[in-house]
């Protein structure tokens, strides 16, 4: 039987799902607080440069999922662009990840891979024991050197706090390659939408079973008209925040226009504790294959997300845990609704990966829906 299914968002989220729920025949209403669609990885052209501005951050497309790649591409034209980050350090420019050249520039070397492997594993502090912080497990990679300029002021900045309060699990992996690779990505895929990705999205959106509506706040009293609501909105705002709020850190971007080409690059991080901002981002370099002598710059700053912020990266600390563990429970007692994306499953999700996992609902939900089965609360779990 057709159902009548509430997107709540019109970001990737709500529209990837709505699609695919529309073409396997269910009717789908998108509704969006927001006067625009496409939800944080909007872009539009700034009306004096025609610059196609990142409004809500740099987004770069990367994935190594080809059955998403093969998605976005049915939609819009992805042109190539490779993340090539540069920070400033100490009152000098060098290539982000650290990578051979970084490490033969900052120390004024000329060491081959091998030789920078051993070098960089004689830097390390060998009297740490099993790391239990980021700023153990950095020392422990790089060495105090490479901490101090790459890692510490930028991971202070960006989270608020010092490395040594954080878990040593957000660092993983050595943050150092010994090659002159400066890709800033992994994947096979990586590209850009040649018209942004509003237009990718309002293409997604297109189906004639799918209606829009945007300047549209969701209340929960609207899902009584719909057999299901698919909600990418934060999981604590739907309980109107009854448990409390789950912490976010949030972004001020500081946007400042330049006669002429201001850094050079897409994106220049700045390492230094004593800059205030994190990186600036000139967005004329996101499509390089346009010519414009304007430009539009961001300079992007991060703090604590306020209530009145946008909530862009869930901090996740044991604090946050134990109370997104209270909302799923909560969640899990509601009928008829399901949390998706970034938001409505509290967990920084790339691109590639948000569209995969929509996808994958929509799957489950067409499936479930004709065995008149019941749709989860979180088809992945938060
Ligand atoms: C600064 C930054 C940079 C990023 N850069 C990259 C990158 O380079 N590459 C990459 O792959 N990914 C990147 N991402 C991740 C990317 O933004 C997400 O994958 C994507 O936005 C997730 O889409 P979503 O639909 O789940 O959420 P969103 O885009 O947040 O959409 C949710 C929508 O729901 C709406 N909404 C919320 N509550 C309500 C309500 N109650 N009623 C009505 N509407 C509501 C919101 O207005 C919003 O439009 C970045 C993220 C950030 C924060």
């Amino acid at each position: 039987m057709k159902k009548r299914v509430l997107m709540v968002g019109a970001g990737l989220s709500g529209a990837v799902i709505g699609r695919k729920l529309a073409e396997a025949g269910h009717s789908v209403v998108a509704v969006d607080e927001r006067s625009h669609i496409a939800g944080n990885c909007y872009t539009e052209r700034d009306g004096e440069t025609d610059v196609m501005v990142h409004v809500y951050g740099p987004h770069i497309f990367h994935t190594d999922d080809e059955e998403v790649w093969q998605y976005v591409n049915t939609f819009e034209r992805f042109l190539p662009f490779v993340n090539r980050v540069k920070t400033t350090s100490g009152g000098r420019v060098y290539l982000l990840p650290i990578n051979l050249h970084t490490i033969n520039q900052f120390f004024g070397k000329t060491l081959r891979p091998d030789e920078a492997r051993e070098f960089i594993a004689s830097l390390a502090d060998r009297n740490l024991g099993e790391p239990k912080t980021f700023e153990e497990q950095a020392l422990k990679f790089v060495g105090k050197q490479l901490y101090d300029a790459f890692l510490r002021g930028y991971t202070i900045k960006q989270w608020g706090c010092d490395p040594s309060e954080l878990p040593a699990s957000i660092l993983k992996r050595l943050p150092v390659r010994f090659n002159y690779d400066d890709n800033y990505f992994f994947h096979r895929f990586q590209g850009m939408p040649e018209n942004g990705y509003t237009k990718m999205v309002e293409k997604i959106l297109d189906h004639e079973l799918i209606e829009v509506r945007l300047n549209s706040r969701f209340e929960k009293s609207d899902a009584s008209a719909f057999d299901h609501v698919f909600f990418s909105g934060p999981l604590d705002g739907y309980f109107d925040f009854e448990l409390g709020r789950l912490g976010y850190r949030t972004l001020d971007f500081e946007r400042f226009s330049y006669d002429g080409d201001y850094q050079g690059c897409a994106v220049m991080n700045y390492g230094d504790v004593d800059v205030p901002y994190t990186r600036i981002t000139e967005h004329k370099h996101f499509s390089p294959w346009e010519r414009h002598e304007k430009s539009i710059c961001y300079r992007e700053y991060s703090r604590a997300c306020g209530a009145e912020d946008i909530p862009y990266y869930p901090i996740r600390l044991a604090d946050e845990q134990a109370l997104l563990a209270r909302y799923i429970e909560r969640a899990n007692q509601e009928a008829n609704v399901t949390f998706v994306g970034r938001l409505g499953t509290y967990r920084y999700l790339d691109m590639d990966v948000t569209i995969r996992e929509a996808l994958d609902t929509a799957d489950a939900y067409v499936r479930l829906s004709s065995q008149a089965c019941k749709m989860p609360a979180f088809f992945v779990s938060p």
